[in-house]
């Protein structure tokens, strides 16, 4: 590792003798010397901690923005998609576990670069810190993000939520679009599944929703997630603190990483679909192949207004934010 690459961290405190305590995120790490915390992002060198992925990214993508998934903004329209090599999740099932758990090769991505590839050399509406953990890499996030708001590009976090108050609230004003994984309602799966915790979450998703646009996503599991009761509790959840206008993606879990249960049955993401109708306006499923559950509809009139197949998008039924059918305003980002 170059030492031009550690930039001092935001966000942590001296502990006992040469320790420091990283207070970015709920995990909290008292970090000894010479070690990393559990993130593998940040580093004790000489009692100051360190970030160690600054501008180093695992990949860099040009994506269309219903990959992240994001449905309600700007449609259509392509990210550029970086992350880090680091994640302060371990789980079982990580789709993306040889970038985000294991020591992999990165490449040299200064937040200026960024801002040219994505708005320069690709028309893309922005940057998209995605695919490990991207609030791990707070630091090249937040300069890279204002930068991107300077010149007039987007930035979206596809993330999952677990970061402390006080620093989601220096990031948030400069994210314009989120996905936030809500992975389950039970503690437990957290604890068990991810070495997580639920609450934080939520406390992140409830932060989040009153300062930029959010859409969800729950990986449905077989056995471990996918009973009524569970979906009820996320739907009801969503529902009451980010209101029935939060798109919601249902996604299909197929077994990766140390999780080897079968795939998710199509009935039951069905099923999901249906609980979750009952109370929000926008429900979506994602890794299948079914273009009714990813097209948007008029909650008011039921006229399509954005046909999806595949990462192909129409849109078809809107005038401007608002449907073209009956008038309804459509909670959308363009
Ligand atoms: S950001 Fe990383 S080092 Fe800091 S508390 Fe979280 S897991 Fe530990």
């Amino acid at each position: 590792m170059k030492n031009t690459r550690l930039i001092e961290a935001m966000f942590y405190e001296q502990s006992e003798g040469k320790n420091v305590r990283c207070v970015l995120c709920p995990h909290e790490c008292v970090i000894p010397e010479g070690k990393v915390g559990l993130c593998r992002g940040r580093m004790n060198k000489g009692g100051k901690l360190f970030s160690t992925t600054f501008a180093e990214t695992i990949a860099l993508h040009v994506d269309p923005v219903e990959k992240k998934p994001l449905y309600h903004f700007y449609p259509g329209n392509s990210v550029l998609s970086i992350g880090p090599n680091a994640c302060n999740f371990r789980c079982e099932n990580c789709q993306n576990w040889e970038i985000s758990q294991e020591r992999v090769p990165t490449s040299h991505l200064s937040p200026e670069r960024a801002i040219e590839i994505a708005g320069g050399e690709h028309d893309c509406i922005g940057i998209s810190f995605t695919y490990t953990e991207p609030l791990v890499w707070f630091e090249y996030v937040l300069q890279t993000s204002k930068l991107a708001r300077e010149r007039g590009l987007k930035t979206t976090l596809v993330t999952n939520g677990f970061i402390n108050p006080a620093p989601a609230a220096m990031l948030l004003p400069f994210i314009d679009g989120l996905n936030l994984d809500i992975k389950s309602m039970d503690d437990d799966f957290y604890r068990d599944i991810c070495g997580a915790r639920l609450e934080p979450v939520l406390d992140f998703a409830a932060q989040a929703g009153k300062a930029t646009h959010i859409e969800v996503t729950n990986l449905v599991i077989p056995g471990l997630n996918d009973s009524d009761d569970q979906v009820s509790r996320l739907v009801n959840w969503v529902h009451q603190n980010l209101g029935p206008d939060t798109p919601l993606h249902f996604s299909r879990y197929f077994p990766r990483y140390k999780m080897t249960r079968p795939e998710t049955p199509i009935p039951t993401l069905l099923k999901a679909a249906e609980i979750a109708k009952s109370k929000l306006n926008y429900v979506y499923l994602g890794n299948v192949r079914d273009n009714v559950h990813s097209t948007t509809y008029c909650p008011n009139c039921g006229n399509e207004l954005i046909l999806r197949s595949g990462y192909s998008v129409r849109i078809k039924g809107l005038s401007g934010k608002s449907c073209a059918s009956c008038g309804l305003q459509i909670p959308i980002v363009l």
